[in-house]
Formats: C-alpha cells, sequence, structure tokens
C-alpha cells in the first residue's frame, strides 16, 4: 500500500514532546496527520510546522482523550478531513508522583482516565476503519517505569502497566484483521513533561546527571521515540506485534 491508501494518522497528546516529534515525523513519512491534543493552540502550531514543510496535516486541538465522545467527534473530524484514520499513536500521558497512601481516589481515576481510558477510546474509534482497509497500525507509548516500577507514581505505573496489557491483547484480537499493535516505553526523554518533574524536584538529581549515568551517556530525544513508532508504523514492520519496543538509552533492559 502507498501512503496516501493507508489513510491518515493520528496523535494523541501531539501538541508536545514526545507526541510532537511523532506527529511531525508521519507527516514526513507521508501520512496525511491529525494532530490531537488538549492543548489546542500547541495542537495548531505542530499542525501548521508540519504543513510548513509541505505536509497534509490537521489539528484537533481542546479534545481530551479521556472524554469518549470528544475522542468519538475528533476521529470523525479528523476521517472528513482527511480520510480514515488507519495509524492510531496514544501518546497523551498524564503523569503523577505522590506517595502511595497519600494517592487520592481521585488521581488514581484522572491517572487511568488519560493514561488508559484514553487510548481504549482512541482504539474503539479507529479499529472499525483499520478493519474495514484490512490493514492498520497502533503504537502506545507506554513508560520504561512499567518494566521496573517507580516509587511514588504507583497511579502512573499501574496505568502505563494496564497500557501493555492492552497492546498485547488488541494484537492477538486483531492481528487476523492486518492491525498490528505494539507499545514503545520511552524512558527518560527530554521533554516539557521530564524538564516539569526535575524543576519539582521529582528525579533526585538534573537530567543533565542522570544522562551522564545512563548506558549511552544522553537523554533520549522526543525523535527517538517518533523514530521506533516510524518503523513499527511502515510495511517493514508488519511481522511485529504485541510487542515491548524500549527506548531507553539502556536504562532498562
Ligand atoms: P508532554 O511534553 O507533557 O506532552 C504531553 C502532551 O499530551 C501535552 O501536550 C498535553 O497537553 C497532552 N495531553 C495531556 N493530557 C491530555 C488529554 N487528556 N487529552 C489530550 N491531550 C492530553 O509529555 P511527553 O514527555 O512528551 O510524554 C508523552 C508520553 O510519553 C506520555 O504518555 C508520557 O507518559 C510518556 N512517557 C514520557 C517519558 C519521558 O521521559 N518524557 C517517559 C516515559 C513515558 P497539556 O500540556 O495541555 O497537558
Amino acid at each position: 500500500m502507498s501512503t496516501t491508501e493507508r489513510g491518515a494518522a493520528l496523535v494523541t497528546g501531539g501538541g508536545s514532546g514526545i507526541g510532537r516529534a511523532i506527529a511531525l515525523r508521519l507527516a514526513e513519512d507521508g501520512f496525511a496527520t491529525a494532530v490531537l491534543d488538549l492543548n489546542a493552540d500547541a495542537a495548531e502550531s505542530v499542525a501548521e510546522e508540519a504543513r510548513k514543510n509541505g505536509h497534509e496535516a490537521i489539528a484537533l486541538g481542546g479534545v481530551d482523550v479521556s472524554d469518549r465522545d470528544q475522542v468519538n467527534a475528533a476521529l470523525d473530524r479528523a476521517k472528513r478531513a482527511l480520510g480514515p484514520v488507519l495509524v492510531l499513536v496514544n501518546n497523551a500521558g498524564k503523569t503523577g508522583f505522590k506517595e502511595f497512601l497519600k494517592i487520592t481516589d481521585e488521581s488514581w481515576d484522572q491517572i487511568m482516565a488519560v493514561n488508559l481510558s484514553g487510548p481504549f477510546y482512541c482504539c474503539q474509534a479507529a479499529i472499525p476503519d483499520m478493519i474495514a482497509a484490512g490493514w492498520g497500525r497502533i503504537v502506545n507509548i507506554s513508560s520504561s517505569s512499567a518494566h521496573s516500577g517507580q516509587q511514588y507514581m504507583t497511579h502512573y505505573v499501574a496505568s502505563k502497566s494496564g497500557l501493555i496489557g492492552l497492546t498485547k491483547s488488541l494484537a492477538l484480537e486483531f492481528g487476523p484483521k492486518g492491525i498490528t499493535v505494539n507499545t514503545v516505553p520511552p524512558g527518560f526523554v527530554d521533554t516539557p513533561m521530564l524538564r516539569g518533574s526535575e524543576q519539582r524536584g521529582l528525579l533526585g538529581n538534573s537530567v543533565e546527571d542522570i544522562a551522564a549515568v545512563t548506558p549511552v551517556r544522553r537523554a533520549g530525544r522526543p525523535e527517538d521515540i517518533a523514530a521506533a513508532c516510524s518503523f513499527l508504523i511502515s510495511e517493514e514492520a508488519g511481522y511485529i506485534t504485541g510487542q515491548i519496543i524500549g527506548v531507553n538509552g539502556g536504562r532498562n533492559t
């Protein structure tokens, strides 16, 4: 299939950090790309950047992935503007840092809603068109913390571990329909989310100090994650499904 026959790509949380890099990379790869983000200005700015580079892209701004109605409406808008969404990257995520005994129900529910229910809604909205096309690609951005566990991030780690289970089960169910489903758990990628954790003193050290003891001796770049997604979405990766492809500089093996 050519990229145009492969339909559109939709990246959630595409307005910042890792999602931004993935959206720009998929546009570069030839997909008409929908940039979905809670932050409308950020989504528009990334779509505009892709268009300036000569690619077809739209913003789906102000959309909260934890709201099923908003997700369904956004997928409809993407389909009307760009064609059926046959590539879905569930990247939007919400972090949290709290001693386990102090995690509130509200905080637990919010993190689960964004990190796990969001991908659930997006997959349910996108998969029917993938089945109709006999081809689809889903990449879920989980977290290296799901390999290792992370103290004070139990709610976040539990949600990302759930996303790995979602990935594996969908891979089995939809492999026969031509749809692959994989997860990329990033580790220590220099984004606004990571810098925010650094500023709040949650990393225990500076990004630069931690990078200095990371096996590859640098922090991850959003483009590192985008490259892995690009490969998993490519035709060549059609025999890879249900897999956890760690991109973490060797911090987790
Ligand atoms: P980021 O820079 O904070 O970008 C996340 C984007 O998602 C933001 O634009 C954010 O909008 C948007 N978003 C948040 N909640 C949303 C919602 N409910 N609906 C739609 N959009 C929403 O974060 P990042 O570091 O690139 O992280 C991207 C993904 O990688 C996340 O799932 C994160 O958990 C995962 N990850 C990152 C690292 C790392 O080292 N950076 C490590 C492991 C996993 P607002 O700014 O308006 O909230």
